[in-house]
């Protein structure tokens, strides 16, 4: 029999949902503390200590409807006892791909950062959001600090910058400023006030070049795709040719998408030759160096990116490279105005 006293502390603790009361675990502090120090306790030795163990699985790998009865998945009314929540963290652990994995080879990682996992912890456990100083005093510092690091490795006097879901977004945004910077009037009186906007980019880009202007209203078939030579870099006396093609065609160029470490090939258009380009037609130079731009930090690879602080904005990953957590992206921009 419950007291009073815990009855109501229950109730109190209880979630309410369309005036039912359902009656899980929500947890006490105490016994919610107890939860968390228990699951740090399985991370650490299922995913942290393991990571470095070539003889552990990569992944124990099952097939979806196979998976689907291993795990149970079901969102039930009732709530869960703390062993079965233990064990349901065990099960996501055990049938997970573990990234940290000396075998485990995929775009975007490169083993485990121990750092950058502490750091992460340390923001999953504070929960911020970088909207405000108000609430985020010292991470809206980091963030400027980090920010301000990036754009000296490329080489503007100044510039702004912002953190993104994806270099994909970061693209998109780009693409958005750019059009911004030339049809201002965009902001007001949308797509119906603008000429015909055609943008270029290597058919080695990211397809993400070609999703931002479907996204934007653009039409993929305004998105000129300039060949590429065997290694998979742009040539620029074909983009010299595109846009004077779209230019006769009565269209509106106003956007270059370079990349500085493409997809499958890992190549890096040379951006000098296309910068000139640009100035020439007077286009917004973006690079898209969400994988390669980290070879900024190496003394014997930078010089892929010679030329990268000609560009108006530049799209770079630390989550790549770097070996930040996914996801870090940021989208940096030379006129900060
Ligand atoms: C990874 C990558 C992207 C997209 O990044 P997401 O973070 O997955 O959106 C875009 N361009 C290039 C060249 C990339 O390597």
């Amino acid at each position: 029999e419950m007291n009073n006293q815990q009855e109501k502390s229950q109730r109190k603790n209880a979630i309410l949902v369309d005036g039912v009361i359902l009656n899980g675990p929500v947890a006490d502090s105490r016994s919610g503390e107890k939860f968390v120090e228990e699951v740090s306790k399985i991370i650490m030795e299922e995913v942290i200590k393991k990571a470095a163990d070539a003889t552990e699985k990569v992944c124990e790998w099952q097939p979806p409807e196979k998976l689907r009865t291993l795990l149970d998945l079901e969102l039930k009314d009732t709530g869960e006892s703390h062993p079965k929540l233990l064990q349901l963290c065990q099960d996501v652990i055990q049938f997970s791909v573990k990234t940290y994995h000396p075998r485990f080879f995929n775009q975007l990682y490169a083993g485990i950062d121990y750092y950058s996992l502490a750091a992460r912890f340390i923001t999953e456990a504070l929960n911020p959001s970088v909207y405000t100083y108000e609430i985020s005093p010292v991470f809206l510092l980091v963030e400027e600090a980090v920010l301000k690091k990036m754009i000296e490795y490329i080489g503007w006097e100044g510039g702004d910058g912002i953190f993104n879901p994806g270099g994909s977004v970061s693209n998109m945004y780009a693409m958005n400023l750019a059009r911004y910077k030339y049809f201002p009037d965009i902001k007001e009186r949308g797509l119906s006030g603008i000429p015909q906007l055609v943008l270029f980019t290597s058919e080695e880009c990211h397809y993400s070049v070609k999703k931002a202007a479907s996204f934007l209203g653009i039409g993929t078939q305004n998105v000129y795709f300039i060949k590429s030579d065997d290694r998979g870099k742009m040539i620029p006396e074909e983009l010299e040719k595109q846009v004077q093609r779209a230019r006769k065609e009565g269209s509106a160029p106003f956007f270059v998408s370079a990349t500085a470490g493409t997809t499958v090939l890992g190549a890096f258009d040379p951006l000098n030759e296309i910068a000139d380009i640009c100035e020439k037609h007077n286009l917004w130079l973006h690079v898209d160096a969400s994988w390669g731009g980290s070879a900024l930090l190496s003394r014997k690879h930078r010089k892929l990116l010679h030329g990268i602080h000609r560009a108006n904005s530049v799209a770079w990953n630390p989550h790549k490279m770097l070996m930040a957590g996914i996801q870090c992206c940021a989208l940096l921009v030379k006129d900060s105005s």
